[in-house]
């Protein structure tokens, strides 16, 4: 295909998706809610509106507390230390229950992708289903979980931002999908980077994530957390003061006008904005950088000019960047880079004084890799499936 028209069929698909989506279902809880996600104070509440004394509220909090993220009890049953009674009682009103794992795919370099079924409640209603990856290495473990069904957004390279059906995940799925398939596996790293824009479901990601950093339940550091936002400005400062974990900002490019169309969220928050918020970002230093995730898209934001102007925009920021090779999916109108030009690009940025590293690309095969994840029943064809395994194992 020529220049020009790949130019003018990506304007034209520029012009007709909207900036975004209205979300198309609401949240049904179930009957016998779970009390997986809620604070202690939010346990402390449902366990007086059970009747459970106020004097005894604290201690039993505490206990449930421990149970279920310290040593990851799945039923009352197992929490021998509550009695016999409370723990009947327990079960009449609520569940531990984490999501549901529907589907599992393992990956031919180990990553795990997982299918999580997530209880509507509503047994008309079709469950909701979203993926979280798990990319074990040899020394640590990271989890890349999902903030909602979906994606309100539409980021042209992404694969999440074409399904339509989109809702907010509640802190207790989010939780549950560290404490799920992987419970006994090791996770040492958790990254906001699976479905949907966190920062678009600002309280229920904070309240899960201070859940996952507390020390007396699942306690993974908030320096081995990380959060990736395509830029939602007015909830980047209160990522720092309310979370305090790691930030990486899906950037893609350097000019307002081709981040408009890769990123259409740069509309509302330009590259200007976008750079300041990141400049005031609390607790970012040399020790704690921020992360820029670029994806190589052959011939639209991978020339040596975009490398010297990205070097120019993050001055003054402690910034690292994370060069993502894109991952195809089907019905893509991008391509990867070539990977001379990747490494071209990664030795100026090298050279400039910055970490660069290019992310290698982990589960394409199954479709886990960055921005290829897609929940919805959309099955692929086996020629899909087959062309894309053969893309994967190109490079
Ligand atoms: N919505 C958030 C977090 C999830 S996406 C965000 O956009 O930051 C995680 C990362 O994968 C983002 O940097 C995203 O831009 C990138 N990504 C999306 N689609 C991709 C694709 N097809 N290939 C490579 N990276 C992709
Ligand atoms: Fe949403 Fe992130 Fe995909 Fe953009 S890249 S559509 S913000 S999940």
């Amino acid at each position: 295909m020529t220049e020009t028209m790949t130019s003018s069929i990506e304007a034209s698909f520029a012009a007709s998706v909207p900036l975004e989506k209205i979300a198309l279902e609401t949240y049904v809880p179930p009957a016998r809610p779970s009390l997986i996600g809620l604070s202690r104070a939010e346990i402390a509440d449902r366990l007086g509106e059970i009747g459970v004394a106020p004097a005894q509220r604290k201690m039993r909090t505490q206990q449930l507390w421990h149970w279920i993220y310290f040593r990851g009890a799945r039923s009352f049953d197992e929490m021998t230390s509550v009695s016999k009674e409370m723990r009947g009682e327990l079960e009449k009103h609520f569940t531990v229950d984490r999501p549901e794992v529907a589907a599992e795919q393992i990956s031919n370099d180990g990553t795990r992708k997982w299918l999580l079924r997530l209880p509507s409640g509503d047994p008309l209603q079709r469950a909701h289903e979203v993926e979280c990856v798990y990319i074990p290495e040899t020394d640590r473990g990271t989890l890349c979980v999902s903030s909602q069904v979906g994606c309100t957004l539409n980021c042209s390279f992404c694969h999440t931002g074409t399904q339509r059906l989109v809702r907010n995940l509640t802190a207790g799925e989010i939780v549950g999908q560290i404490e799920t398939p992987a419970g006994n596996r090791l996770v040492t790293n958790v990254v906001m980077m699976g479905m949907g824009e966190p920062l678009y479901n600002f309280d229920a990601v904070r309240d899960a994530l201070l859940m996952v950093s507390d020390n007396e339940g699942i306690g993974i550091s908030r320096r081995r957390i990380t959060l990736s936002t395509s830029g939602v400005v007015p909830n980047i400062v209160r990522t720092g003061e309310e979370i305090g974990v790691m930030l990486a900002i899906s950037l893609h490019a350097v000019r307002d006008e081709l981040r408009n169309e890769l990123v259409p969220l740069n509309r509302k928050y330009p590259i200007a904005e976008l750079l300041e918020a990141c400049r005031d970002y609390p607790g970012a230093s040399n020790a704690r950088r921020i992360t820029f995730e670029y994806v190589m898209l052959k011939g639209v934001n991978d020339s040596l000019d975009d490398a010297k102007l990205l070097v120019k925009l993050l001055k003054g920021i402690p910034a690292k960047i994370n060069l993502i090779p894109f991952n195809p999916w089907p019905g893509t109108r991008y391509e990867c880079s070539d990977w001379d030009q990747i490494e071209k690009f990664s030795e100026y940025i090298f050279n400039a004084g910055y970490s660069s590293p290019v992310r290698t690309p982990r589960g394409r095969d199954i479709l886990a890799a960055c921005g290829q994840l897609k929940s919805e029943t959309e099955k692929l064809s086996a020629r899909e499936r087959q062309a894309l395994r053969a893309m994967a194992m190109t490079d």
